[in-house]
């Protein structure tokens, strides 16, 4: 807002900083800047209980934080959940960021990690949790120097009592975004999605009740508790409210990390946060969601971006990567690299999914596609999948069809 002179959305995007070569980048807050510029002055107010659990847990529900790794469930009450079962209580964070298309949280953690670790401290002081494992993607060397160090130097010096904090690799897999397979990976296993319920929150890791959430989440907990949850909702457009860090790639001018406004359309983004189309290129489609979310044609571009807004046009926006297509691309290419990618990544647990995705992935190189089988498989996927790869596989081939039947008929 236009008040708040300590916070410019523009200045705020994390795009100056990361160095994009994996490596870790100089310009990141270390550990005694971010303690200069007051940092962990709110956890340790909550450690010391000057700020209630309660008054944390009415901050994140009243900004309307919701989990930002997809699926979007609330913050707030997700705390108030897992604070109820019985401890000792855990926490994982997954900062796996494997959808295609997405890269945010590797910015944010390059750019700083601090914010995000006070985040899990007051998490953790909150739920009351004894361990915390953060679950990072094995390919963020950069991040992973940055954790190492900053974690080491948060022990040495801490500004109150510290969880357990365990740093874990992950190994590529895709599945293991997904918070059950993910548990199953730190557990030691192969990272297969649980059958719900139970529900992590209350059998989660190692069996006891369990706090997940993605590292953007609690990225923001610390900006919203200190500045208030009207000042997270104060932001958004076309109704609405909070801000988004949309991952932008394709065929745009100025693509990376744009902290923009809840609820702003594929339009406004491109032209005000990307620089516009590249040159000689006219916006044809985009992917709202990376692989999962599905592909939206021009026509609908001032569809506002948000939870709930894509539903009705078969899509969603998961952790928000917009990859931008334009006249030169072909909807129906993207389609199938999104089906041979989830071929690829199916757990293999359950059949629909297993051999769908395959069979699929078969039938859409055809020039004409059979629309009665494709649409059986789409049916048996999302009606028997156990987990969200295998029911949302189906979207971008939905899309294509409903959108792009002139490319595949
Ligand atoms: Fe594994 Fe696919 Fe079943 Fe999910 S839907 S559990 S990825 S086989």
């Amino acid at each position: 807002p236009a008040d708040d002179a300590d916070f410019d959305l523009a200045a705020a995007g994390p795009q100056a900083v990361t160095n994009g070569s994996g490596e870790v980048t100089p310009a990141y807050v270390g550990y005694d800047a971010y303690r200069a510029r007051g940092g962990y002055a709110l956890a340790a107010a909550v450690a010391s209980g000057q700020r209630s659990a309660e008054e944390v847990i009415k901050a994140l529900s009243d900004s309307g934080l919701r989990g930002l790794g997809g699926a979007g469930f609330p913050a707030g009450r997700k705390w108030g959940i897992v604070r109820n079962y019985p401890a000792p209580r855990l926490m994982a964070v997954n900062i796996d960021e494997g959808e295609p298309g997405t890269f945010k949280d590797r910015t944010y953690l390059e750019r700083d990690p601090h914010r995000f670790l006070e985040g899990v401290l007051i998490a953790a002081q909150v739920v009351g949790i004894s361990t915390c494992y953060l679950y990072l993607r094995d390919e963020y060397h950069g991040g992973r120097a940055v954790l190492e160090r900053e974690i080491a130097r948060l022990q040495a010096d801490p500004p109150c009592a510290l969880p357990h904090i365990e740093l874990r690799r992950g190994a590529g897999a895709y599945i293991c975004g997904e918070e059950s397979a993910m548990i199953e990976s730190i557990e030691g296993k192969r990272g297969e999605p649980r059958m719900r319920p139970p529900y992590i929150a209350e059998i989660g890791l190692f069996g006891r009740p369990t706090l997940e959430h993605n590292f953007e989440t609690l990225y923001w907990v610390r900006d919203i508790v200190e500045r208030g949850a009207a000042w997270f909702s104060s932001f958004g457009l076309n109704g609405r409210k909070g801000l988004r860090s949309f991952s932008v790639s394709g065929r745009v001018k100025s693509p990376g990390v744009k902290l923009a406004p809840a609820g702003i359309t594929l339009k406004e983004l491109v032209d005000t946060y990307c620089g516009g189309m590249l040159d000689g290129h006219t916006l044809y489609a985009y992917l709202p969601g990376g692989a999962s979310g599905g592909i939206l044609p021009a026509r609908l571009a001032d569809v506002p971006l948000d939870f709930d807004t894509l539903q009705p046009h078969g899509c969603f926006i998961g952790s928000a990567a917009i990859i931008v297509l334009s006249d030169q691309d072909r909807a129906r290419d993207a389609a199938l690299n999104v089906m041979r990618f989830f071929e690829h990544e199916s757990c293999g647990q359950c059949t629909p999914c297993r051999v769908g995705t395959g069979k699929a992935a078969q039938l859409m190189q055809a020039p004409q596609w059979d629309h009665a089988t494709l649409e059986d498989l789409n049916q048996v996927m999302s009606d028997a999948s156990i987990c969200g790869l295998g029911q949302a596989a189906p979207n971008p081939v939905r899309c294509v069809q409903t959108y792009f039947a002139h490319e595949v008929s």
